[in-house]
C-alpha cells in the first residue's frame, strides 16, 4: 500500500491538521543538554518517540505503539525517537535495554533521521528536570511538601469532594528552595519530604491537585549511579523529555488522558518561565492492544518466566517480540496486523487468530514449499524395481514459478504420514486403504495392497503397488483420475530432525478473567516435541529459515537450537485456523 493511500486515523487527522496550520512548523532542532548549541530549523516534519521503561521485554502491546509512533514519522517525514524511559532507579537494567533496541530493529525500525542517532536515556535529563524544579519553585509554581504519606492521601479529597490544602503549602519561595537543595544534598530521609507543582487542590482533576513531582530516594541508578538521591515522579519527567526532544506529538495510551491537563500545564509553565521552548508537543491517546489466548501485562510475563511455565524469554509461546521471532513470526506480518487493527480511542480486544492470519499470509507469500512427514510410517512399493531410485521435481512456490523446482528424491520405501492410511476409512476419506488409488504428491499414483501390524495391532507398513507410466509432468499421467494425493519422503533419502508444534500458551480466550488464577488456564499441549522426516533439501536450512511444510503449516529453523546439518524446526503457525470458534 502506498503511503497516501494508508487508511486515515483520528491521529493522522490530527497531524494534518497541525502541518496544514504550520503549528510546528518553526521548531528548532532539539536541544537535548545544556551544552548543545544547535539552532537550525528542525528538518524533521514531526516527531514522535517510542520510550519503554527496560524493566522487561517488549511484547506484541508494544509492537503496536512502535509501529504506530515510526511509522508516523517514515509518512510524514519524520523522525521518531528511541528513549529509555529509565527515571525509576531500581527496576532497569542493561539486559532489557539491549534487548529492546535489538527487538525495535528486527521489527523493521530506524531512530537515525539524517545525521542523527535519537537514541536517549532519560536520566539524562536529570539535571534539565532539576533545574526546572527550582524554577518552578523560585517562581511560586512548587512548594516542598512535609506531610507524610498518609496524611496527603487523606487531603486528596474525592472525585466528588475538593482537597484540602497542605499546611506547607504557602511557604515562600526561598525557603522551599532551600529545602529542595537540602533534598538534593542528601539531608533527608526517603519520605520525608516531597515536592509538588502548586496547582488547584479543588480541581475537578484530580491529578491537578498539586501532584508530586518530585521525591527522596537514596537508590543506585543504573546510569547515575549515587549522582542523585532525589529522582523526577514520571508524570513530571517525561512532558520534559518530549519538550527537550522537540517531540511534536507525544502519543500514548488511554490511561494517561487523565494526565494530560497537567502535561499541558507543566509545559506551558516552563515554556512562560523560558525553560523549554513553544510551540510545546501535543499528546495524543489511544487505546492499548488488548488480544485474547495472551497474556501482555509485564508482571504476568515474568511470572510466566521467573516461575518456569515457559522456557525463557524467547520461548516461542510468549507474546514477548524475542518468543515470536524464535517462532517464526515475523516482521512483516506484525506490520501488517498494526496496519490492520488501526488505531482508535475505544476499548477493543482483538482476537488472536487476527494475527495469525497476518503472519500467515505473509508467510505464505515468503516461505519456500518442502515436505515433512511429522508422523511418519513406512510405506513399500513392492513392484518398485530394488535398488532403484529416481528424482521427482516439487516447486518452491506454487504462486512463484520464477523460484523454480527442486528435486526430490524417489525410491522404493518411503514415509508417509500415520493419518494418511486407514484399514477401515471413515466415510469420504480419500487416503490410503487397501483397494484404494491415490497420487504421490510430484510423483507416482499408488494402489494400497494392505499393511503389516507388530503384536500389538500397530501399523508398521503399509503395502502398495505403483504404475510406471503415471508420473507427474509424464505424457499421460493425467489419465489416472484419484481424490487423494499425499506428501511422502524417500526413507533412504529423508533426514531425521526435531520438530516443535507449538500452540496456543492459554487455552481461554481471557486467562484469569474473573479475577480467576491465569496459571490455570495454561494450554497443557501448548508444546509437543517430535521427531520428523525430512525431504533431504531441509538439512541446509539455516537459523531462522522459513518455511511451508506442505499440508501443516509454517516452520522456522531454530534459531538457538539449530546447528548447520542438524536443523530443528518450531512451527510458526498452522495452515488453517484450528481455534475457529464452535458454538
Ligand atoms: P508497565 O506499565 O507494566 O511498565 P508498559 O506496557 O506501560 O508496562 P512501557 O515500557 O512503559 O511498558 O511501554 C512503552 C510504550 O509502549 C508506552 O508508550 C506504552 O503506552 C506502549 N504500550 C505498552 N503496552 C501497550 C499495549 N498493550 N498496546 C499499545 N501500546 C502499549
Ligand atoms: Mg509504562
Amino acid at each position: 500500500m502506498a503511503d497516501h493511500e494508508k487508511p486515515s486515523n483520528f491521529i493522522r487527522n490530527l497531524i494534518d491538521a497541525d502541518l496544514a496550520a504550520g503549528r510546528f512548523a518553526q521548531r528548532y532542532r532539539p536541544k537535548v543538554d545544556a551544552q548543545s548549541t544547535v539552532s537550525t530549523v528542525d528538518a524533521a516534519k514531526i516527531r514522535t518517540r517510542f520510550p519503554p521503561e527496560p524493566n522487561g521485554y517488549l511484547h506484541f502491546g508494544h509492537a503496536k505503539s512502535i509501529c504506530l509512533n515510526f511509522g508516523l514519522a517514515k509518512d510524514y517525514g519524520g523522525a521518531c525517537h528511541l528513549r529509555f524511559d529509565d527515571t525509576n532507579p531500581e527496576k532497569e537494567e542493561q539486559e532489557y535495554v539491549d534487548a529492546i533496541t535489538r527487538d525495535v530493529k528486527w521489527l523493521g525500525w530506524d531512530w537515525r533521521f539524517g545525521d542523527e542517532i535519537n537514541q536517549y536515556f532519560a536520566s539524562d535529563y536529570f539535571a534539565s528536570m532539576y533545574a526546572f524544579a527550582e524554577k518552578l519553585i523560585e517562581a511560586g509554581h512548587a512548594y516542598v511538601d512535609s506531610q507524610s504519606a498518609e496524611e496527603m492521601r487523606a487531603t486528596r479529597g474525592t472525585l466528588t469532594e475538593a482537597g484540602k490544602n497542605s499546611p506547607y503549602r504557602n511557604r515562600n519561595p526561598a525557603e522551599n528552595l532551600d529545602l529542595f537543595r537540602a533534598m538534593r544534598a542528601g539531608e533527608f530521609a526517603d519520605g520525608t519530604h516531597i515536592v509538588r507543582a502548586k496547582i488547584d487542590m479543588a480541581s475537578g482533576n484530580i491529578n491537578l491537585r498539586d501532584p508530586a513531582i518530585y521525591r527522596i530516594k537514596h537508590a543506585t541508578h543504573h546510569n547515575t549511579g549515587d549522582t542523585w538521591c532525589i529522582y523526577p515522579m514520571y508524570t513530571f519527567a517525561h512532558p520534559i523529555e518530549d519538550a527537550l526532544e522537540n517531540i511534536t506529538h507525544s502519543i500514548c495510551t488511554l490511561e494517561f488522558e487523565d494526565q494530560r491537563p497537567f502535561y499541558d500545564w507543566l509545559l506551558n509553565t516552563l515554556a512562560e518561565l523560558g525553560c523549554i521552548a513553544q510551540p510545546v508537543p501535543r499528546q495524543i491517546e489511544f487505546s492499548r492492544l488488548n488480544l485474547t489466548y495472551v497474556v501482555l501485562s509485564k508482571r504476568k510475563l515474568i511470572q510466566l518466566v521467573d516461575e518456569k511455565h515457559v522456557d525463557g524469554w524467547d520461548d516461542p509461546r510468549l507474546p514477548t517480540l524475542i518468543g515470536a521471532r524464535r517462532r517464526g513470526f515475523t516482521p512483516e506480518g506484525f506490520r501488517r496486523f498494526a496496519e490492520m487493527i488501526g488505531v482508535t480511542k475505544s476499548d477493543s480486544l482483538i482476537d488472536f487468530s487476527v494475527l495469525e492470519e497476518c503472519q500467515r499470509e505473509h508467510l505464505n507469500e515468503t516461505a519456500l514449499r518442502r515436505i515433512a512427514v511429522l508422523d511418519p510410517v513406512r510405506l513399500v512399493i513392492d513392484n518398485y524395481p530394488a535398488g532403484q531410485e529416481e528424482e521427482c521435481l516439487a516447486p518452491n512456490h506454487p504462486q512463484q514459478p520464477e523460484l523454480g523446482k527442486r528435486p526430490v528424491p524417489f525410491s522404493g520405501e518411503l514415509w508417509i504420514e500415520r493419518e494418511d492410511f486407514s484399514e477401515a476409512p471413515p466415510k469420504g476419506y480419500f487416503r490410503l486403504f487397501p483397494g484404494n488409488r491415490v497420487r504421490l504428491r510430484y510423483g507416482f499414483v499408488i494402489e494400497c495392497t494392505g499393511c503389516e501390524k507388530d503384536a500389538a495391532g500397530n501399523v508398521v507398513a503399509v503395502h502398495c503397488n505403483y504404475f510406471a507410466d503415471s508420473k507427474s509432468g509424464t505424457p499421460g499421467s493425467d489419465t489416472y483420475k484419484v481424490k487423494g494425493n499425499i506428501h511422502w519422503v524417500s526413507a533412504r533419502h529423508a533426514v531425521a530432525a526435531q520438530v516443535r508444534l507449538y500452540d496456543r500458551l492459554f487455552s481461554a480466550e481471557a486467562p484469569g478473567a474473573d479475577g480467576g488464577d491465569f496459571l490455570a488456564d495454561i494450554n497443557p499441549d501448548s508444546k509437543q516435541i517430535i521427531m520428523a522426516q525430512l525431504e533431504p533439501a531441509l538439512k541446509e536450512a539455516r537459523a531462522e529459515d522459513r518455511f511451508q511444510f506442505e499440508r501443516h503449516g509454517y516452520f522456522v529453523a531454530d534459531r538457538v537450537d539449530s546447528q548447520p546439518g542438524t536443523p530443528v524446526f518450531n512451527r510458526a503457525v498452522t495452515l488453517k485456523d484450528s481455534w475457529v470458534k464452535v458454538k
